[in-house]
């Protein structure tokens, strides 16, 4: 019997995994999206979309549909997730592998500014009027309204729910990867004095960082939150042997 593998989705990883088990006899895996983009790219594994009902839901999912183990595979800011992901895992004796992407660190060149939260960051941008890039997402754009004076460009890929945004604010939807020279092209044609992002990691969205190091600009750094997971992996190579070891220890069982 194919070990049931759940994997809990929303970044390049669980994409790039979801490719490499699709029509892999050994594996019957399952994709979850948290469903935050409407149209989100077409995945070759069967995909399930919304949230389980915290903790005590994803549980319920693990055991319901016979799930045998769970990947976490889900981006470095999305922690409540993860820590959902540690306490179903627990609570059903579920193994748990958790994808772990290193952050970027700053080179001699950049100008980082280090701030906890969006909050934070809005407050860092400080009193007089600036054109600020923000490259965070949607769901966190309102927290930039107590800072009205600054004009805003927010690349999202889906425009956001909320209304309470900053007055002076321009959406731009695109979905990356970017590249650097295009990127430099945008700080450029949109006279951009600072970048607002968060610490991704990865190279799907690291051009940004390289455009503004090219152009001198300053760039607040919104820090990333403590991500709780089970055993680190760091690459979909190690999650695809962490499952082949899984798979064997349950052939081993005879089950
Ligand atoms: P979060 O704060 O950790 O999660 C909030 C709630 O969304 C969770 O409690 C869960 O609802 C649901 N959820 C999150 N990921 C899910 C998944 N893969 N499958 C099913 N339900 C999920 O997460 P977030 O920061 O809102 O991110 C949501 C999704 O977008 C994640 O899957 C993440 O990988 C992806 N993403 C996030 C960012 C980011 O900057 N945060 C960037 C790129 C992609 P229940 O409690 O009801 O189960």
């Amino acid at each position: 019997m194919p070990l049931r593998v759940l994997i809990l989705g929303g970044t390049t990883e669980a994409s790039a995994l979801a490719r490499l088990l699709a029509g892999e006899p050994r594996f019957e895996a399952t994709l979850s999206l948290a469903g935050r983009t409407a149209a989100p790219k077409s995945q070759p594994l069967p995909t399930r979309i919304g949230g389980f009902g915290g903790a005590e839901g994803l549980a319920r999912f693990l055991r319901d549909e016979r799930i045998d183990v769970l990947i976490d595979a889900t981006h470095p800011y999305a922690a409540r997730i993860s820590a959902n992901a540690v306490a179903a895992a627990r609570a059903t004796d579920t193994p748990l592998a958790s994808f772990v992407r290193p952050g970027w660190t700053a080179q001699p060149a950049d100008r980082w500014q280090i701030a906890r939260s969006a909050t934070e960051a809005a407050e860092r941008l400080g009193p007089a009027p600036r054109r600020v890039f923000l490259s965070l997402g949607r769901q966190e754009l309102h927290a930039f309204a107590v800072a009205p004076q600054h004009h805003y460009l927010a690349r999202v890929i889906d425009p956001p729910e909320r209304t309470d945004l900053p007055p002076d604010l321009r959406l731009l939807q695109a979905r990356g990867p970017f590249d650097r020279a295009s990127e430099v092209r945008l700080l450029v044609d949109e006279r951009i004095d600072v970048l607002v992002s968060k610490n991704a990691g990865g190279a799907a969205t690291y051009a940004k960082i390289e455009a503004a190091r090219e152009l001198g600009l300053p760039v607040v750094m919104i820090a990333r939150p403590d991500k709780p997971g089970g055993e680190s992996v760091t690459h979909v190579e190690q999650a695809l042997a962490w499952l082949e070891h899984h798979a064997a220890l349950r052939s081993l069982r005879g089950v």
